[in-house]
């Protein structure tokens, strides 16, 4: 079958490639599922694999199969899953299980293992391509009426898990009710982070870098954010001026901006970090300055990755809530679709800045 594969360690490598197909027998106990690949759509997780920043194959092979932002249509099932049929729609969840506790509970994306096993990004193959099998465990279903902005859920899933996570570190206030949220950065993860802070009741406002007018910038007009650009107003300053922050989301990607983020966090706030930056960036920070607000307002700051099922399960319903709240405003993310696996070297160009005002760049794979 077809898929877009890297060789990990040569940078720009992706290329279209002829792959066995999986076998459902090779999921024990019957709980094997065959997907019919849709859609998948690329980050910059994608963009570092291929520039050979990240990534392994799997053991035995010296390629890997990308894609982890899945979308597709059960076309098999295993004499074992009465959970899920063919025909209907699905998201896979990205990581699988090692042997931590954490792991055997379910919770992968807390595991305590230095080595993580995430299909398309480290020793599993993805989704980009004509199919995958995979357990039924790992296959969450998507309800027709949020299929065509199904491909979300995975970067969804992302804002869940830390926005339930920042709820959950909040029950030690007892009376915590947030009102006023900030999200750095306005791509995809800021966009989405916004939503559902939006669909929260909260008030938002989102730093971006780009001045208006930009799409992301009326995207986050439309679901009532305020959308402010970090050369007019710097994260550090805007606590006071527009905050202090109750929840702060950071998704800039630059971690610099997680130490301004610090300072326009309010007492007892909490600030969830999201950014993988694979750099060396060093800054000079107010250290004392930042650490005695820390003490004296209780404040928390929490990293956050990958997400387990129950945040994809989360992820669906806020699909459903904003595609309700405010009506087409999910699938305008939808930027730069590519038509074709073996358009490959058109989803990289795009992916790598070659599309103007992308949010979303994906591979259409199949209708
Ligand atoms: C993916 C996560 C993954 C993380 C680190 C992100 O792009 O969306 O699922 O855990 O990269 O590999
Ligand atoms: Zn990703």
């Amino acid at each position: 079958m077809k898929a877009i594969a890297v060789v990990p360690g040569k940078p720009n490598s992706a290329h279209l490639s002829d792959v066995p197909p999986p076998s459902l027998q090779s999921v024990p106990g019957g709980r094997g599922v065959r997907v019919r690949v849709l859609r998948v759509g690329v980050d910059g997780t994608d963009r570092e694999i291929n520039e050979a920043q990240y990534g392994a194959a799997p053991e035995g092979d010296d390629f890997l199969v990308i894609g982890h932002e899945s979308f597709g249509q059960v076309a098999e099932v295993g004499p074992a899953v009465s959970e899920l049929r063919p025909g209907d729609y699905v998201v896979a969840t990205v990581r699988r299980p090692g042997k931590s506790l954490y792991d055997i509970i379910g919770t992968p994306d807390m595991t305590t293992e230095d080595v993580y096993r995430e299909r398309g990004i480290n020793l599993l193959h993805g989704f980009l391509a004509e199919q995958y099998v995979d357990h039924a465990d790992y296959i969450v279903p998507v309800p027709r009426g949020v299929a065509a902005v199904g491909v979300l859920l995975e970067p969804m899933t992302v804002v869940e898990k830390g926005i339930a996570q920042a709820y959950e570190i909040q029950r030690r206030l007892r009376v915590w009710r947030p009102r006023r949220a900030a999200v750095i950065g306005a791509g995809t993860i800021g966009l989405l982070a916004s939503l559902v802070l939006r669909l929260r009741g909260i008030e938002v406002t989102t730093f971006g870098k780009t001045p208006k007018p930009t799409l992301n910038a009326s995207l986050l007009e439309r679901i009532g954010a305020r959308y402010v650009v970090t050369s007019d107003l710097a994260v550090a300053d805007a606590g006071r001026e527009l905050g202090p922050f109750d929840l702060v989301f950071e998704a800039s990607g630059y971690s610099p901006l997680v130490f301004e983020a610090m300072q326009a966090l309010g007492k007892n706030g909490v600030l969830v970090l999201s950014s993988v930056t694979g750099g060396d960036r060093r800054v000079e920070i107010p250290a004392d300055r930042l650490n005695l607000d820390f003490v004296l307002g209780n404040k928390v700051m929490v990293g956050t990755v990958n997400a387990s099922r129950e945040y994809f399960e989360a992820g669906v319903r806020d699909l459903a809530h904003g595609e309700s709240a405010y009506p087409g405003w999910l699938g305008t993310l939808l930027t730069h679709p590519v038509k074709g696996l073996e358009s490959v070297g058109d989803l990289f160009e795009k992916l790598n800045g070659g599309a103007k005002n992308a949010i979303k760049v994906f591979c259409e794979v199949a209708s």
